[in-house]
């Protein structure tokens, strides 16, 4: 079992969130997401995240959080941003079909 906890915005990297943010922006507004709030997290065996898998992002099926590994070279990060606000999307588009159903 891997296991993540969400790392406080003061021990961020500034950078990072910054990068970070203005991808989740791009994507979201391509997506037609509202609101996505990036949250970074890192491995720590306590933590209350946990995954079978080693994990670069996650996203919260009942949330507006998605979850992205801290410290990831940029271009991971925003290609994980982008498949996780994907599954957002998705996930955003199959409660519509339910509606109309
Ligand atoms: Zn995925």
């Amino acid at each position: 079992m891997f296991n993540y906890s969400i790392i406080q915005s003061v021990a961020e990297n500034p950078s990072e969130r910054k990068l970070g943010d203005r991808a989740v922006d791009a994507f979201a507004r391509i997506l037609n997401l509202r609101d996505r709030r990036l949250v970074f997290i890192q491995e720590n065996s306590t933590g209350e995240i946990s995954s079978e898998r080693p994990l670069l992002g996650l996203s919260n099926s009942n949330g507006r959080d998605i979850f992205v590994l801290k410290g990831l070279a940029c271009r991971a990060m925003v290609l994980t941003i982008a498949h996780e606000l994907a599954h957002e999307s998705q996930r955003v588009r199959i409660k519509k079909l339910g509606r109309k159903a």
